[in-house]
């Protein structure tokens, strides 16, 4: 017979108007789709939380005698609430409370809770499975960040859209990253607005997590998710100078040698009127050192052409850029002047024809490099995973240079019958076009 396992348990005080309590509805929610229980008293719980309210002194001393009594009588007591906006009011009296955390920080509460007791998954009794409800097969899964963006690109509506960033605690996204591993997924890809600034806006605060503290900081997260022992691909990274920390973490194959870095332009001018940063020389410099130390380095990029001011010559540049820099998957678009976007008060609009020539010409450029890249891997071993195996002897897998939707495929045949979805197989290319390889498996 099914064991079903204990669900760790959870004492919850609310105090306070009709929003605190709604507060509180929302995290006893969060941790109910997790599998947590709730316990009417508190020495049967294995946390306590009191939900504070501070709109009057005598409301404020009513949260403080609730969070004495949860201290006297169970000892583990996380506070949140409109007293958490003023965190020293609290640990000032009681100094021994694991976290406090203010109003509307549910995700800050239930990673308090995650700290102190893990969740217990359980098929039988969750309703949500545990790698949460995902739209991606179940071998790779997509971990968000951060939200918004500090950078003002001339182009881009998004800061106005979604405000500046914020980043998720480290030990949030650890705790995501590890349970979507232990669900069984082979593939973490890194992503959000401006990956390389996570953390930023914390201040780089640390997190407990594995018996000790984390960072919210770009390398320090890499160097987490690096430990997790799948493939880990970084997405948006803008070109920052601390992104060269994390080449030797790539180096050492902790996460894969793939960077997607959305140059956008090469010529300094259209950088400048971009607002991107602007010294293509320093890029390059750098992007030959990161290849010094990880030859198999792939680099994805986006760029933007027929900018409004963009001369042939700028182009020109762009192109050169291309050839001298070997980008090996790029995608490109066509400017369009996006309603609110400050790039549509430039003048030079180029005309569309002139757009969809410099589009072709550079599709052009693209093709040729990626296609001298494939037929470089042919009679080599890459390392891949598989996607879908289609019961008749073939496969589609990805190498770790191809991003899944976004970049090429490695078609197998003769694929041996053990061999399934998630697995990471070598192979030995056989051919090759301009985007996609051939091959088979060879262990
Ligand atoms: S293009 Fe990217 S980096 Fe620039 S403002 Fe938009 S989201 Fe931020």
């Amino acid at each position: 017979m099914k064991q079903v396992k204990k669900a760790p348990t959870v004492g919850m005080v609310s105090l306070g108007c009709p929003k605190a309590l709604v507060d509180s509805e929302r995290i006893m929610t969060q941790l109910r789709s997790e599998g947590y229980d709730f316990s009417a008293t508190h020495d049967g719980a294995d946390v306590v939380i009191v939900n504070t309210c501070g709109f009057l002194d005598s409301a404020k001393e009513e949260s403080l005698a609730a969070i004495g009594d949860a201290l006297k009588e169970n000892g583990k007591v996380i506070v949140t609430g409109c007293m958490g906006a003023e965190p020293e009011s609290i640990t000032k009296i009681h100094p021994k409370v694991m976290a406090v955390t203010g109003p509307q920080q549910y995700e800050d509460v239930v990673g308090a809770v995650h700290d102190v007791v893990a969740p217990v998954h359980d098929p039988y009794v969750d309703l949500v499975p545990e790698a949460g409800l995902k739209l991606t097969p179940r071998h790779y899964a997509y971990l968000k960040i951060s939200e918004g963006c500090n950078n003002r690109c001339t182009f881009c509506i998004i800061p106005s859209l979604r405000g500046d960033l914020v980043s998720r605690p480290a030990h949030h996204v650890l705790f995501e990253a590890e349970k979507l591993v232990n669900a069984g997924v082979k593939e973490l890809l890194v992503i959000s607005q401006d990956t390389s600034a996570y953390g930023v806006d914390l201040k780089y605060a640390d997190s407990p997590w594995k018996g000790g503290r984390v960072r919210a900081k770009f390398y320090d997260l890499c160097a987490a998710l690096g430990d997790m022992g799948v493939w880990v691909r970084l997405h948006y990274v803008y070109p920052y100078p601390h992104v060269d920390d994390v080449i030797p973490l790539m180096a050492d194959g902790k996460i894969l040698p793939y960077l997607d870095i959305p140059f956008q332009h090469a010529s300094p001018n259209v950088l400048k009127a971009m607002k991107r940063p602007g010294n293509v020389d320093k890029i390059a410099d750098r992007i030959g050192n990161w290849r010094k130390q990880v030859p198999d380095l792939t680099l994805r990029s986006t760029f933007i052409v027929g900018f409004p001011g963009e001369t042939e010559s700028d182009f020109e540049m762009l192109l050169d850029f291309m050839k001298d820099a070997k980008i090996d998957r790029a995608g490109c678009f066509k400017y369009e002047a996006v309603q609110g976007a400050k790039a549509n008060d430039i003048d030079g609009a180029v005309p569309e024809e002139v757009k969809q020539e410099r589009y072709d010409r550079f599709m052009q450029v693209q093709q040729e490099i990626s296609a001298a890249k494939s037929d470089a891997k042919i009679d080599t071993i890459v390392q891949c995973i598989v996607d879908e195996v289609d019961g008749e002897g073939g496969a589609d897998a990805r190498s770790m240079a191809d991003a899944p939707e976004i970049d090429g495929k490695v078609f197998l045949r003769d694929v041996p019958s053990d061999v399934k979805q998630g697995d990471y197989v070598s192979v030995l290319v056989e051919d090759a076009d301009a985007y996609d390889l051939y091959g088979v498996v060879v262990e």
